[in-house]
């Protein structure tokens, strides 16, 4: 049982099926676009982001069993755009079959994901799984916001609270953090994310002042843009505060590369636009890499998608401690009934 295209090859087998096995299923593929609006829009180094526009997909067998899936794509992290990936739905026909998956480019990373989920999603039957806060990180506003928000979160049992960084002047982001720390329990912990917004000497200052807030910051997300690895690798050596890696490994060929360029520190895995979970699967396994699956801003369906793999993931390798999810995103969207996981009744809302 297992992969049966090698790893890296374009062409993508869903199932874990003996290929001598000579029976063909044959599934009615659909799938609807949506559209969610922010509550407010995601502020970032990247920018302003209002509406999340994506496609949920539904894979139906020859008994009538349903498995849902998502393609959310990310084009600003270098994924296909809404529209490429829309194009390419419009293209496949409606009868898929088991045995004739159609070819993906590594250009439709998020529409792999998307359509190897659905048919894991339906094969493995799976159900939704209710993740406990506690391990799953939630995005806080900015500034005052965050003040006032982050209290009914502790309170449902999230620890790991995460902040954007980068985006105003480095004393008043700190004075804003030192605020919030002044505010939070303790066993509460700060992942911080720059997405690649800072310089040098800003990145040295906020790892200076993550140090000094030792035990409290879990780690300093992407400080400098891609093109200073090398920058970022040393800076790795010289703090005592990890570093995460995400703009810069947003592809699969960018995790592999700075996996061979010897990064050792953490790799914060979008995996809704990384291409095939088995692929994934299939590394971790050969390489237990310092992961954190973290959210595209997907639906419920994605999401579930993401646990999955989480599960997965940290089955392969139960001793080792596994970190909290990135998947806290779902309270940025209005009660759009996206968020809940009865999937039949938001097919039937996207009709
Ligand atoms: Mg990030």
């Amino acid at each position: 049982m297992g992969l049966k295209a090698p790893i890296g090859s374009p062409s993508v087998r869903y199932l874990d099926r003996p290929a001598s096995e000579s029976f063909t299923m044959s599934y009615r593929f659909e799938f609807r676009p949506y559209q969610r609006r922010f509550r407010q829009p995601v502020r970032t180094h990247h920018g302003d982001w209002q509406v999340r526009q994506g496609l949920i997909l539904k894979l139906t067998d020859d008994e009538g069993r349903s498995g849902f899936g998502e393609v959310a794509p990310l084009p600003w992290f270098g994924s296909e755009t809404f529209e490429q990936a829309l194009d390419f739905c419009q293209q496949l026909p409606q009868q898929l079959s088991d045995q004739a998956v159609p070819s993906l480019l590594p250009t439709l990373p998020a529409c792999q994901f998307g359509l190897e989920s659905v048919f894991s999603n339906l094969e493995r039957n799976l159900r939704p799984i209710d993740l406990p806060n506690a391990q799953c990180g939630v995005l806080l506003p900015r500034g005052q916001q965050s003040l006032e928000q982050w209290s009914p979160y502790w309170k449902q049992g999230h620890r790991i609270f995460k902040c954007k960084i980068g985006v105003g002047q480095v004393a008043d982001e700190m004075e804003w953090l030192d605020q919030l720390l002044g505010q939070l329990p303790f066993g509460a912990k700060l992942r911080l994310d720059a997405n690649g917004g800072l310089n040098e000497l800003a990145a040295r200052q906020w790892l200076d002042w993550c140090d000094r807030n030792d035990q409290r910051i879990e780690f300093l997300e992407q400080p400098l843009p891609p093109r200073d690895f090398d920058t970022v690798m040393r800076l790795s050596y010289r703090y005592h505060t990890p570093i995460a890696l995400d703009e810069s490994i947003a592809s699969w060929e960018q995790l592999k590369a700075h996996f061979h360029r010897g990064w050792d520190g953490i790799y914060i895995i979008k995996a809704s636009i990384m291409g095939s979970p088995q692929r994934l699967r299939h590394f971790y396994h050969k390489y237990p890499i310092d992961l954190v699956i973290s959210s595209v801003f997907e639906t419920a369906v994605g999401h579930q998608a993401l646990i999955q793999l989480a599960i997965d993931l940290a089955m392969t390798y139960p001793d080792i401690p596994h970190r909290a999810l990135g998947l806290g995103t779902q309270q940025w969207f209005p009660d759009d009934g996206f968020s809940q996981t009865d999937w039949p009744l938001l097919w039937q809302r996207l009709a």
